[in-house]
């Protein structure tokens, strides 16, 4: 993990100079970027408004947090090193028009991300990116889809909720709370009245933590409330299992 700078942290007077470097050749020459995958594949997508469509997965290598019902650590090192272009031809293979770019946190690789998330929408494809919410969204192309967590206290990562996020929200992206307990649908509740996000349904998704939360349990919660939210289960689980990788 050495060899990271995250966003919230100092970045060295010659790695500035190196990113500097990149950038310029980068719009020099077109696809320089190289960029840590960990798997692309052809699945069902099992999250979000768009649950139940084929969907192509880039999983990009590497995160900044650490949330303790985590399913995915397998990302946070490994990884297999490939151009912009070998991703771009792998998922034109799957001949799919809906392409998922995630992680990890894909907004590590920032410079990459952003430019994988261009050349998608520019060949037409309809782009989501899954994303943390701790890193600044505004990089990314409009046209995409944007799916932002927001970290509840179960996560043990709330602090690193970057709320200006929240400001930049279209009405196409999406907000997602991960449930473990209550105490994290209370103060999901809290931070949906504070922001008004029921108020861009379908945008606002309750994700209970597999197998740690009673599902009728949480759709009661959900119920009572009255929130405008949508209730998604995680689709891959129950069609391949909880620990099945590349599905
Ligand atoms: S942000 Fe996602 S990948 Fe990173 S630790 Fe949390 S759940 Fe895992």
């Amino acid at each position: 993990m050495s060899n990271l700078v995250f966003e919230n942290r100092p970045v060295s007077a010659p790695r500035r100079l190196n990113e500097q470097v990149t950038a310029r050749l980068t719009d020099l020459h077109g696809c320089l970027e190289v960029m840590r995958i960990t798997e692309i594949f052809h699945s069902i997508q099992g999250e979000s408004s768009y649950a139940g469509r084929p969907c192509v997965f880039v999983r990009l290598t590497w995160c900044n947090l650490r949330c303790t019902w985590c399913d995915s650590e397998y990302t946070f090192t490994g990884g297999t090193e490939m151009s912009l272009d070998a991703v771009l031809e792998q998922v034109r293979k799957y001949n799919c028009p809906l392409v998922e770019i995630t992680g990890g946190e894909p907004l590590v690789q920032k410079n990459e991300c952003r430019e994988l998330v261009r050349q998608l929408c520019e060949e037409g494809y309809e782009v989501l990116i899954e994303t943390s919410g701790s890193l600044d969204i505004n990089v990314l192309d409009p046209r995409a889809v944007r799916i932002l967590d927001i970290k509840c206290p179960g996560s043990g990562e709330e602090r690193r909720n970057r709320w200006e996020n929240l400001d930049c929200l279209s009405q196409r992206d999406e907000i997602k709370f991960v449930i473990l307990d209550r105490r994290d649908f209370d103060y999901a509740v809290e931070v949906i009245e504070r922001y008004g996000l029921d108020r861009r349904d379908p945008a606002v998704l309750f994700s209970p933590v597999w197998g740690k939360i009673d599902l009728a349990q949480l759709a009661q919660w959900i119920l009572e409330t009255g929130l405008r939210a949508r209730m998604q289960l995680q689709l891959h689980k129950y069609i391949w299992g909880p620990d099945t990788k590349g599905v």
